[in-house]
């Protein structure tokens, strides 16, 4: 690509309005555009990066043995009745009428779409197992978009939906995924882990999320030094009935719960302190809208439960760590006099029916488990108390908290979907079967930002190669002054292009210094410098996006290469 005609739009300024560092980056880059809150283009440069990452997930997915199909993003009502999840979604679904009058929704997902699809083709046992996936722009009205592409509320998805005679066969498949998941991300060269999860709204019995690490992350992960136990602290916390899950720290305490009524009940039945009654904090809603309010002690967990979390306190829309530090002037570890702090993560879905659940604090020390909603008469405690600080996991290894990003989770459905959508197959003895399914779902666009988020430092991005917009950038010192270098630089770039080299050509005649700072924000991993100097010695300059320094390397596609 010669940049003179990629039309590359950098900024230097950080935006004011991105919080973290690849919505700036990403912003200065001039990958993405906003169009409205959550509603982003892709700019030609965004375009390459998105290219990549859905090629190496089409790869694998296809190597998995998975097949390619394209949905409809928009999706009639009556699917979603008969799954009864048009209601249960909430706001989180965006519904729409069409000129006759008839109900749809732009898919948040596509477990309804998917089930009809096989239901129309497939009917017999010999036609599964089968895998289906698709790479699409979903919808969800996040109450709280932001960071850009990280919690959009447009964004592009891989989802597959797998169909199997047995559980052993979905088993088969769900470990097949798994793995596929893991060479993807191995692939694009970043740090993960793999933690039990809460299968939230999409339901089903088993399920696991990928986690990119980094410090912005909005999942919380214990995970165990001997690698043997990982969970995001959502399920990990939330799974009830306390006993029946692995306990992050061994034991759980199950604290008696008939004289709590209030904060402060609830301050007392966990040996909490006094002062501990003046505040609680709790972020209502889920991860996807968290609302922060502040609670007095004699606030009454059944008015929470009946007037709903808005319902009661003054929301403060602060949603983030620090601000709730800032806020009550502690550091982390530790939230001062405030030694109770509930942090309610309450999926949209559940959230008016029942199950409004779980407590966690920010300092770490005490861990609260309860339900409470309408089916739910007498809230359940749980005391997971110290399980992060340090106790150890199951298996004895010490457990620390790490931040994730979410950019993949596979569930198993079982045949939630299949029973309520009513598709059957005959299995060799021609009786009806319900099949078992499982469902995987990729972040495309997500994990774009999460990999920014990994990698980067104070000039930009550092893509890792395999998802970089141009492998290589080749940069001319005064090409206007100089034929010769304008020459070698388009030998040059004729032989990388011809040798199968992602290659950019600096061409837009600028001066060094805003050229290099172009190539770095916009993280080209390798750097070719030519000048009059470097032409005379009969050597080029090569500089790695993340050495400290360039280097002289001979003329020539082997030295560079070998660079
Ligand atoms: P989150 O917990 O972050 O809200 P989710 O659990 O609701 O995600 P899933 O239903 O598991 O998401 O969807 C599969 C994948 O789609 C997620 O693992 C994530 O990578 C991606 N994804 C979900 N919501 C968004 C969003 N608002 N913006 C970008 N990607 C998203
Ligand atoms: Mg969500
Ligand atoms: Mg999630
Ligand atoms: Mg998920």
């Amino acid at each position: 690509m010669r940049l003179s005609r990629f039309a590359l739009a950098t900024t230097k300024q950080t935006p004011a309005d991105a919080e973290i560092i690849s919505h700036q980056l990403m912003l200065r880059a001039g990958m993405i555009r906003r169009l409205a809150a959550g509603l982003y283009t892709w700019s030609p440069l965004g375009m390459r990066v998105l290219r990549k990452v859905e090629n190496i997930i089409r790869e694998e997915m296809d190597a998995a043995g998975a097949l390619e199909v394209l949905m409809p993003a928009v999706q009639p009502a009556e699917l979603w009745r008969e799954s009864g999840r048009w209601e249960a979604m909430g706001d989180l679904m965006l519904k729409m009428d069409d000129r006759l009058g008839r109900e749809y929704c732009f898919g948040p997902t596509h477990e309804e779409v998917i089930t009809d699809f096989a239901k129309r083709d497939i009917a017999s046992y010999k036609q599964l197992p089968v895998n289906f996936y698709q790479i699409q722009t979903k919808f969800r009205d996040e109450i709280r978009p932001r960071f850009g592409l990280m919690r959009a509320r447009e964004f592009i998805m891989k989802d597959a939906y797998s169909f199997h005679m047995d559980q052993a066969d979905l088993d088969r498949e769900y470990h097949g995924m798994r793995a596929a998941y893991t060479r993807i991300l191995d692939r694009m060269g970043l740090d993960y882990r793999i933690v039990a999860a809460d299968s939230g709204a999409i339901g089903g019995a088993k399920s696991e999320e990928f986690h990119v690490l980094a410090h912005s992350g909005e999942d919380e992960l214990a995970v165990s030094e001997s690698g043997a136990y990982a969970a995001n602290i959502e399920a990990a916390v939330t799974r009830a009935p306390a006993g029946e899950r692995p306990a992050p720290g061994g034991e759980l305490r199950k604290v008696d719960t008939p004289g709590v009524a209030t904060i402060a009940d609830l301050c007392r039945a966990l040996d909490l302190p006094a002062e501990a009654t003046a505040k609680a904090i709790v972020v209502a809603g889920d991860d996807d809208r968290p609302v922060l309010l502040v609670l007095r002690g004699d606030h009454s967990l059944n008015d929470i439960k009946a007037e709903g979390i808005d319902g009661i306190a003054s929301p403060l829309r602060f949603a983030e760590e620090a601000v709730i530090r800032e806020h009550f002037g502690a550091g982390p570890g530790s939230l001062g006099p405030v030694h109770l702090s509930l942090r309610v993560i309450a999926d949209h879905a559940l959230e008016k029916t029942a199950d409004m659940a779980v407590g966690a604090n920010y300092d770490g020390a005490h861990f609260v488990n309860f339900n409470w909603g309408r089916d739910a008469p007498e809230p359940e405690f749980a005391d997971l108390r110290n399980a992060v600080a340090g106790d150890p996991a199951p298996d004895g290894s010490p457990l620390a908290v790490l931040r994730g990003i979410e950019v993949g989770h596979v569930f198993q459905l079982g045949d939630k979907y299949s029973r309520a959508l009513e598709l059957t197959v005959l299995d060799e003895n021609g009786a009806a079967v319900t099949p078992q399914m499982g469902c995987y779902g990729f972040g495309v666009s997500r994990i774009v930002a999460a990999a920014i988020e990994q990698c980067f430092d104070d000039a930009g991005i550092c893509w890792p190669t395999a998802i970089a917009p141009f492998e290589l950038v080749i940069v001319p010192i005064k090409a206007d002054k100089s034929e010769r270098v304008r020459d070698a630089c388009d030998t040059l770039y004729a032989e990388c292009r011809a040798a199968g080299i992602d290659v950019a050509l600096d061409d837009r005649g600028l001066r060094p210094g805003p050229m290099f700072a172009d190539a770095e924000l916009i993280g080209i991993p390798h750097r070719i410098v030519v000048s009059e100097r470097g032409l005379d010695a009969g050597t080029l300059e090569y500089k790695g996006r993340r050495d400290a320094e360039s280097r002289q390397i001979g003329h020539g596609l082997d030295a560079i290469r070998e660079a």
